[in-house]
């Protein structure tokens, strides 16, 4: 069998598990906070350095996608183009400029979950690269489909709200300083973490403008891993911080 019909043959069970992971992952976080950032703690086993483990889990994102894109010999169009033009921005952003950006070099990762990230990352990159450049083929007409307008505007607004978030916290420290502050702006007055907010419109706009199969199950995954730590960081602003305004919620302004 060739690697395309491998690749093809594997997509519906590899879409099957990536379901049962994001389930579990639900789960999972509800009872224990993934031990990285303001909630790292010991007994995870041997660690590495944060920004290192930021670039090598997001990095498989842009690289494997990459990879599948010239073996799927896609057929470009403009609505493929605007599809790869959205997935690829956010990851070299996420990979590159983001992660450039932290501060707090000394802050270190468990090994063992970046591992773990960066296989789910690569499921994650299989799926949606397979599904959404190879097995669907979208023609002109899809430009101008509601499903299309709604999903690309959602998947903007969600950037934009994600990027200028990260922005906001990323300037609350100096250079060297590793501690925490309450943040002020923009969204951060109305959620703990708005950061998840936008990444979670993101994908939602990507499951919609692709209409597929493996975007909703990404949005799915998306909230199954952000939700639940969105809820644990506003009570540790609460338990940290007594000044902290006591109407902002987790992650969805007035709702969650
Ligand atoms: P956080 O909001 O926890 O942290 C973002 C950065 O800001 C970190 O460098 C953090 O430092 C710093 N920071 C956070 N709060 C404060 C504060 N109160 N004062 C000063 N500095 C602060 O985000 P994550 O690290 O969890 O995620 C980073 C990005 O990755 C986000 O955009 C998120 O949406 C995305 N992401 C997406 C996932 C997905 O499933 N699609 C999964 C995980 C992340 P420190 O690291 O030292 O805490």
């Amino acid at each position: 069998m060739e690697l395309q019909e491998v690749l093809t043959a594997w997509l519906t069970s590899a879409q099957m598990l990536y379901f049962v992971i994001a389930a579990a992952v639900f789960v999972i976080l509800y009872f224990i906070s993934a031990p990285y950032g303001r909630h790292t703690r010991a007994g995870w086993g041997p660690t590495m350095n944060a920004n290192h483990g930021w670039i090598m889990m997001e990095t498989v994102s842009v690289l494997v996608p990459l990879a599948l894109v010239i073996i799927a010999e896609v057929t470009v169009s403009l609505v493929t183009i605007i599809f790869m033009i959205m997935w690829f921005g956010h990851y070299c952003q996420r990979s590159f400029f983001y992660t450039w950006q932290r501060r707090g070099t000394q802050r270190t990762y468990p090994i063992a979950i970046a591992l773990l990230a960066t296989i789910f990352n690569i499921l994650n990159s299989y799926i949606n690269t397979w599904d959404v450049f190879h097995m669907h083929r979208y023609d002109a007409s899809w430009l101008m489909d509601p499903r299309f307008l709604i999903g690309v505007s959602l998947f903007c607004l969600g950037a934009w709200i994600n990027i200028s978030s990260d922005n906001i916290l990323l300037k609350l420290r100096k250079p060297g300083d590793e501690g925490y502050k309450v943040p002020n702006k923009g969204y951060h007055r109305l959620v703990a973490s708005p950061n998840y907010f936008g990444e979670l419109l993101e994908w939602t706009g990507w499951a919609i403008a692709t209409w597929s199969i493996s975007g909703a199950l990404f949005a799915f995954f998306t909230f199954a891993n952000l939700g639940p730590r969105a809820l644990t960081n506003l009570q540790w602003y609460r338990d940290t911080f007594a000044e902290y305004p006591k109407e902002r919620k987790a992650m969805i302004p007035y709702v969650y």
